[in-house]
């Protein structure tokens, strides 16, 4: 057996120019191997505390042709397209009886599915360089956003922008992602066409879906209906910002009335605030229970559920799961928007007054966060509510970092939420869950049979895995490694010029 070491840590993994082959020694975080887990045994030492599972992938035109265990090789799980024993017949036919195949020892280096990113802004991304946000606020980002859509955002400039905000996704390993797309009036007719010509041309690629964003009183006109109307002919999912008001109840029936007619699955940005009063997350829900709703609702931020008292936040966890809604939390936006210079009870939509502002800046020109920003992911978690994490804004007035890397904002949602050991138990929230909640069950998975889309790191273990950026991954899709050299930001610069 031909073994290809992988002994220097600074280059990209030798992966065979052959559509067969064999990764050996990966530790894969084992709910990422979905029903098939179960079978494989329990590690030793820190592999366990992790819950990672140690086993060989065969990978065989593309996919995922079998998985063995590493340390006890009669644990096999095979399709009919595997050439080595199955499980059946292994322990009758000895190792060395099996053809040869090029293999790569990962000595144990982690192997991860391709991340499911599913809430973005690919619309809005990388503007920092014209649009900045001078005092960090949600207020100032969503003026500051205004701004530059009136001025800026033709085809080119969109086009321009998603396309460097995809090509850093898929350098980093991300399979599927879902981006919202500011959809008033003509700019939904320009950023959906953007949308669907970058679709297009990166289907090989990577998943592309995207949802509609507009306050959700936009639905009440007619140009409500236009907008579903063309949410429905890109096959797009229906999305607003449920901003309280007193007819939030009118705006919702009449989303879900649009959405039901069309068969749209709908994604809700909700209670993005630190204002406990803040209350769509419930509304959607009641609204979900009373129209027997049966496409996948998902909704995200759901700041202000943290804030509330424990009996009305449980009563809403109930509500949600009962109308099978889907939780996402975007921790390294929301670590940075919620809790900035405001007032203990949050009041970034409504604006501080000017005697709060004054109050505050006699006590101290700056004001230090004193909460996290995210919701309640472990209890929604406990409650059997699937939640997920994903990157939400990048690089633009609302977040004036990130890369559209899946590992750092799971590395990231691990410190900010205490996402804490086995932290394997975790992955699901960049992989297996996000993809379930798009409808995209075969991705996010390392199971035989699906396709061979993995993230293969040096890390052997979590603890090495989020101490470093691992800039040095190696992408496969479908088995073959991509370049994941990143974007030089210089090509945006022509858009950049005030
Ligand atoms: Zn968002």
């Amino acid at each position: 057996m031909r073994v290809l070491s992988n002994a220097k840590t600074s280059e990209r993994m030798n992966i065979p120019t052959t559509d067969h082959y064999l990764l050996k020694h990966a530790h894969v975080p084992r709910p990422l191997l979905g029903h098939q887990a179960a079978q494989f045994p329990v590690a030793e030492g820190l592999a366990a505390f992790d819950n990672l599972v140690l086993v060989d992938l065969e990978i065989r035109g593309g996919a995922i042709a079998a998985i063995q265990s590493s340390t006890q090789p009669s644990i096999r799980l095979s399709s009919a397209a595997s050439s080595l024993p199955s499980a059946e017949t292994s322990s009758r036919v000895p190792p060395v009886a099996s053809p040869p195949l090029p293999t790569v020892d990962l000595r144990r280096g982690m192997v991860w599915s391709r991340f499911v990113d599913m809430h973005t802004h690919l619309d809005k991304g990388h503007i920092w360089g014209r649009s900045p946000n001078p005092d960090g606020t949600f207020a100032t980002a969503f003026h500051t956003i205004l701004r530059d859509r009136e001025r800026h955002w033709d085809s080119e400039d969109i086009y321009r922008r998603m396309e460097f905000g995809i090509k850093c996704s898929v350098a980093h390993g991300t399979g599927a992602l879902r981006t919202h797309i500011d959809a008033y009036n003509n700019q939904a007719n320009i950023s959906f066409g953007a949308f669907k010509a970058l679709q297009e041309e990166w289907q090989d690629r990577i998943t592309l879906q995207a949802a509609s964003l507009v306050s959700l009183d936009y639905f009440l006109g007619p140009q409500g209906e236009t907008l579903a109307d063309l949410v429905a002919l890109v096959g797009g999912v229906l999305g607003g910002v449920a901003f309280p008001n007193p007819d939030l109840d009118a705006q919702l029936d009449r989303v879900f009335a649009l959405a039901q007619e069309r068969d749209l699955s709908l994604d809700f940005h909700v209670d993005e605030s630190g204002d406990p009063a803040d209350d769509a997350l419930e509304r959607v829900a009641l609204t979900a229970l009373r129209y027997n709703f049966t496409k996948q609702i998902v909704c995200g931020h759901c700041c202000s559920l943290a804030l509330q008292p424990h009996d009305r936040a449980q009563r809403t966890i109930q509500r949600v799961k009962e109308a099978g809604i889907g939780i996402v939390s975007l921790p390294m936006c929301n670590l940075y928007l919620q809790d900035r210079n405001q007032v203990a009870t949050g009041r970034q939509y409504r604006g501080a007054t000017a005697a709060d502002t004054t109050q505050q800046q006699d006590a101290a020109p700056t004001h230090t966060p004193r909460w996290r920003g995210v919701t309640l992911l472990h209890e929604l978690h406990h409650a059997g509510v699937p939640v997920a994490i994903a990157s939400d804004n990048c690089r633009d007035p609302f977040y004036p970092f990130g890369d559209h890397d899946m590992l750092e904002v799971f590395r990231e949602g691990v410190r900010i939420a205490h996402l804490d050991s086995p932290y394997a138990d975790w992955s699901q929230v960049v992989t297996t869950t996000p993809a379930l909640l798009i409808g995209l069950p075969q991705a996010g998975r390392i199971e035989v049979g699906c396709p061979a889309d993995l993230v293969l790191f040096q890390a052997r273990s979590f603890s090495e895995l989020l101490a470093r950026s691992q800039h040095d991954r190696t992408v496969l899709h479908r088995g073959r490694p991509i370049d994941t050299t990143l974007p030089d930001y210089a090509e945006l610069d022509s858009l950049l010029v005030p």
